[in-house]
């Protein structure tokens, strides 16, 4: 579960004030898809960033499965970062590591043995369908390919909740047809809360059980998708 509480976050470039979020209140489920929707500039990306503290909030809370995050040690920030998995609009691969290196990245870092990261990568590549592509380099592969090794990385370390930051933007609609699908079933078989942030109506409509419409930093109307977007 993921909740905002004021959530605010003034930015101070050359001088002027910026405020990206402006008190957001916001309870993301256990278990659902929830949409971010908004223009270009509407605090979508600092407010998905605040969630695993790639922002911190100038004021307010976010609260990750009952803990504030602005209130833990950093220790404790690991701990909760490990139940977050990222997924990016450009993928953020590692372009000189394999795709094995790519997805076995968070689970070196968690300091895993090498057997575990084996059966753990193997088993991530065949479930999002690349189990052929282990050796190649992210150079050799699709976009949508690209954006599947992007989402078998932040499922690496089983988080419980999963991050996503226009993830289909730089793709086509058939491959973003089947990343969405691959999302939902994410979602469906391992029971991830799912928080994503796109300026594409037809994204929300697709996979999201409700939706935020965020402007000017402040959410302006919340609920199930077919009622927010269904009003005459
Ligand atoms: P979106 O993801 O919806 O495009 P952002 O969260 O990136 O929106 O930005 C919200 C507002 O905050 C924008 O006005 C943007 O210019 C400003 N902003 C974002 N990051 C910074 C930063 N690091 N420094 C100053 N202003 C920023
Ligand atoms: P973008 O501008 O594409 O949204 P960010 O600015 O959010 O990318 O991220 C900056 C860098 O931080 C990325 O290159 C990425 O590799 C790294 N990064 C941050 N958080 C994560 C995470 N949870 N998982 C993987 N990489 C991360």
């Amino acid at each position: 579960m993921i909740e905002f509480k004021s959530a605010t976050k003034v930015y101070h470039s050359g001088g002027k004030e910026v405020r990206a979020l402006d008190g957001i209140d916001l309870r993301v489920e256990q278990g659902e898809i929830c949409g971010v929707i908004g223009f270009s500039g509407a605090g979508k990306s600092t407010l998905i960033r605040t969630v695993n503290r790639l922002e911190r909030l100038s004021s307010g809370k976010v609260i990750v499965d009952g803990q504030d995050l602005m209130a833990l040690s950093p220790k404790d920030v690991r701990e909760v970062k490990r139940k977050i998995g990222m997924v990016f609009q450009h993928f953020n691969l590692l372009n000189s590591k394999t795709v094995f290196a790519n997805v076995a990245m968070p689970l070196i870092l968690a300091k895993q043995s090498k057997a575990e990261i084996q059966k753990r990568v193997t088993e991530l590549l065949s479930f999002v369908g690349l189990e052929d592509k282990a050796n190649q380099y992210p150079d050799q592969l699709s976009g949508g390919q690209k954006q599947r090794v992007g989402i078998a990385r932040a499922l690496a370390t089983q988080p419980s909740i999963l991050l996503c930051d226009e993830a289909t933007s730089a793709l086509d609609p058939q491959t973003t047809g089947s990343i969405l699908k691959l999302l939902k079933k994410i979602n469906r078989e391992y029971n991830i809360t799912i928080l994503m942030i796109t300026h594409e109506m037809s994204v929300i409509r697709e996979v999201c059980d409700r939706v935020a419409v965020i402007e000017g930093g402040k959410i302006i109307e919340s609920g199930s998708v077919f009622d927010v977007f269904s009003s005459p």
